[in-house]
């Protein structure tokens, strides 16, 4: 099996910044990096800024979940509704 260590970390598949949320998100080999994998869950995306992940079966799956943590991580959706919400402040003050 290919062993992957991105970016000098045992088990790191990949690492990008989300065009959604702006923050830093690695899709790890759950078993290489050593995380908790018994449930069948091969993979593992992490938001890096906040430190919350979600376990995927495949790493098809994973690299999806890496677009867009908002679906995921719950900081970057209150990041989020931030934004959206100043957003709308701005509009209303023209
Ligand atoms: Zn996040």
């Amino acid at each position: 099996m290919k062993k992957y260590s991105h970016g000098g970390f045992s088990g790191k598949i990949s690492e990008k910044v989300s065009p959604h949320t702006k923050t830093r998100v690695s899709v790890y080999h759950s078993e290489q990096a050593g995380f908790d994998y018994s449930d069948g869950q091969r993979y593992t995306t992490i938001c890096e800024d906040h430190g919350n992940l979600v376990t995927t079966p495949s790493q098809a799956h994973a690299r999806s979940a890496a677009v867009n943590p908002s679906d995921w991580c719950e900081d970057c959706q209150t990041a989020g509704k931030t934004r959206t919400e100043n957003f709308t402040e701005a509009k209303d003050v023209k």
